[in-house]
């Protein structure tokens, strides 16, 4: 089969390897939609190191069921989006559905164990989530990354209904906790660093969007969004961007007992000192990925209509290069997409 691997010296190669084979409870899937995410970036750039190379790239895919073995509850044709995450199923937070911080971590589609840029993958049955008719194979391999964090972001935010969430960073990501909150109850300010996403979160779902980018805007935002809120400031203040001037801002348009959400970040540290929680109640609460059900209500509302996943583009795999290279340049609105078959 053809495949998008990345090597130790950091080249990307789409090249021949052989078929997977499915062992004891797995499944392979025929791949026909893989999401392009910030994430392989990282990889391409060597801030992230898969083990081992080469590897394999991807980890937001979803196809086709072409072969599983007996009680997996799965059968040939059946449409599915990959959980790219593995976990145990029987560690305290997997017991208790926290199958995104499982204790015994045993591997991640694209980082250890081969990904879904690829015509097929072979993961494990309790990784796959039947995909409902109404849904796409490029929304769907989006909701397996983005879709999904959003979900889950959205979700542990403790929003509710009437309250003001700031969204910053209007990416993949973005763009679909946007959505999600509204269908919360909140009213949604987006923080865009172009006119293009701003325009793009107006026209998915935001009451009002914002633009900043430079470190001189970050500054002036905690004052824009209590313009905004009639001095009250927001209630979430969902940060997607990671940079000190984007969080400390963050920390800053918060309304008393209001919830610093971290999804995004960067090389930079959060820089605060605590009496600007301490003094309005405000909490930190951080989020990684999401756990199997978000992925499973994530394809759920958008089979209702209730999210909508913009596609940016659409590549054949040997364009997995340049689709990485737009998304560098800050050149994509919404998701690029591998397209398979
Ligand atoms: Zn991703
Ligand atoms: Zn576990």
């Amino acid at each position: 089969m053809r495949a998008a691997r990345i090597f130790e010296d950091l080249t990307l190669r789409v090249e021949d390897v052989p078929d997977p084979v499915p062992g004891p409870g797995q499944v392979r899937v025929r791949i026909h939609a893989a999401g392009v995410c910030g994430t392989d970036l990282h990889i391409l750039d060597g801030m992230i190191k898969p083990d081992p190379y080469p590897m394999t790239l991807g980890h937001e895919a979803a196809g086709v069921v072409e072969s599983s073995a007996q009680g997996t509850g799965f059968s040939s044709g059946d449409r599915v989006a990959i959980f790219n995450k593995l976990f145990c199923g029987t560690c305290e937070h997997c017991l208790a559905g926290r199958n995104n911080i499982c204790d015994t971590e045993p591997g991640q589609l694209g980082f250890n164990m081969d990904g879904g840029d690829a015509e097929y993958v072979v993961v494990p049955a309790r990784n796959l989530v039947q995909v409902p008719a109404e849904v796409d194979f490029a929304t769907a391999a989006v909701l397996t990354c983005a879709g999904m964090t959003a979900v889950h972001a959205t979700r542990l935010s403790g929003l509710r209904l009437g309250q003001t969430a700031v969204v910053n960073g209007i990416g993949g990501v973005g763009v679909l906790v946007m959505q999600a909150a509204v269908r919360a109850g909140a009213r949604v300010i987006a923080v865009a660093d172009s006119d293009a996403k701003r325009q793009l979160a107006l026209s998915h779902g935001a009451s009002d969007a914002v633009l900043a980018g430079e470190p001189e805007d970050f500054a002036g935002l905690p004052a824009a969004v209590r313009e905004l809120t009639g001095g009250r400031g927001a209630d979430v203040f969902f940060e997607l961007v990671g940079t000190t001037d984007s969080m400390t801002a963050g920390v800053r348009c918060l309304a008393k007992g209001g919830r610093f959400v971290s999804t995004g970040y960067t090389d930079q540290p959060l820089s605060v000192h605590p009496i600007e929680f301490i003094l309005s109640e405000t909490s930190l609460v951080s989020t990684v990925a999401a756990t199997r059900q978000d992925l499973a209500d994530a394809l759920r509302l958008a089979a209702s209509g209730a999210i909508t996943v913009p596609i940016a583009g659409r590549v054949a795999l040997n364009g997995v290069a340049d689709a990485l290279n737009a998304l560098r340049e800050r050149a994509v609105l919404g998701r690029q997409i591998i397209e398979l078959a």
